[in-house]
């Protein structure tokens, strides 16, 4: 998704990924030319290593909605730009809303989903989400998809009870974009590190996904050297240090509680549904990483990207407030939301940045 600067990028990443022990390769139509430049790069390492490309599992997206014969045509340019007969793994890219369900179930994307099983031309099925965990759920218990692509984060654990389900199922998970959307975790605050010492706080992000049991950890590599916790891990620098690991994570959790008081939110979303649809819990978690970790960037960067993100994100910020209290006698720890989210939209509120894909 990231390295789309040229094919020697997307080359080099790939080398560095395959020296780093990586085998599985995500990609999309979506991410503009990320899949030619990665054919091109499976390409010439057929040609000096065709054993190497045989092992490496390749996944690819297409967006939901579309008819039968234009998804048909989607899948078969997919496997043109990667030049391959097979996607490993073919999923439907944003399943975020309940209408993308209904595609993939009842519509021409179960159709699609079906062809492409039948034919061979992928070996099984899955869906990638930003939806809601209601709706997450339901695409789990549909027993349609072999795997899925999940915000499952140290510093976002609200779909970890899904992932939790779909791995005790047999479905695979992928956690999207750890070092990113996981928090900027490749460009931590100090105060962040020192409470994760002795690990590098993008490495324990890493680490506790691994000890959960997350199938896949999507790297987001635009260069080289995005991948080096992945060589550590593969060189065995990473090894033998759990309690360290329950360490670091108790003292993360000691710094959220003393910095934040009792204005830190237990993201137990007791306080849904909001008449006013203000996502509560997800605008408090943003607050919760900007006093509690000095998260302050990456919160900045979610928070001016409500709204404008269509279904891939959240729709309203917290000037949607109209402060009608409904939600306060639900939160246990009686926190006054409204105020909370008044400070949220004056801490975070700044300049929007621009979204890479989708
Ligand atoms: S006080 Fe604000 S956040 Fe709470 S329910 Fe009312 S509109 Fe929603
Ligand atoms: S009920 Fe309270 S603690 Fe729970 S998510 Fe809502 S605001 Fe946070």
């Amino acid at each position: 998704m990231r390295a789309v600067e040229g094919p020697r990028q997307m080359a080099a990443v790939l080398e560095a990924a395959l020296s780093a022990g990586i085998n599985h390769l995500e990609t999309a139509p979506a991410y503009g030319p990320a899949e030619a430049y990665l054919g091109q790069a499976l390409a010439a390492l057929d040609a000096r290593d065709p054993g190497a490309r045989a092992e490496l599992v390749l996944t690819s997206k297409l967006l939901p909605g579309t008819d039968l014969a234009a998804a048909q045509q989607q899948l078969r340019d997919c496997l043109a730009r990667l030049g391959s007969p097979q996607l490993d793994n073919l999923a439907v890219h944003g399943l975020n809303r309940p209408e993308h369900l209904e595609w993939a179930l009842g519509g021409p994307g179960s159709e699609l989903l079906a062809w492409a099983l039948g034919e061979g031309l992928a070996a099984q099925v899955g869906f990638s989400s930003h939806g809601s965990n209601e709706l997450i759920e339901r695409a789990l218990a549909s027993e349609r998809f072999s795997f899925c692509s999940l915000h499952v984060h140290l510093f976002d654990q609200t779909r970890l009870p899904l992932a939790r389900t779909a791995l005790a199922e047999g479905i695979g998970v992928l956690a999207i974009s750890p070092a990113d959307k996981g928090g900027r975790l490749y460009d931590p605050p100090p105060e962040l590190s020192t409470a994760c010492a002795p690990f590098h706080p993008l490495e324990l992000a890493y680490r506790f996904l691994l000890e959960e049991g997350i199938s896949t950890l999507s790297l987001g590599a635009a260069q080289p050297s995005d991948l080096i916790w992945a060589r550590c891990w593969q060189a065995g620098e990473l090894q033998g240090a759990a309690p360290a690991l329950a360490a670091a994570l108790q003292r993360l959790q000691q710094q959220a509680a003393e910095q934040l008081g009792t204005d830190l939110c237990g993201q137990c979303r007791a306080c849904l549904p909001c008449p006013n649809a203000v996502p509560i819990p997800e605008l408090l978690r943003l607050r919760n990483l900007a006093v509690g970790h000095g998260m302050e960037a990456f919160a900045q960067e979610r928070y001016n990207l409500v709204g404008r993100a269509g279904h891939w994100w959240e729709e309203h910020n917290a000037t949607t407030c109209n402060r009608c209290g409904d939600c306060l006698p639900r939160c246990p720890h009686q926190l006054p939301i409204p105020v909370l989210l008044a400070d949220t939209h004056q801490r975070l509120a700044a300049a929007p940045r621009r979204r890479l894909w989708g």
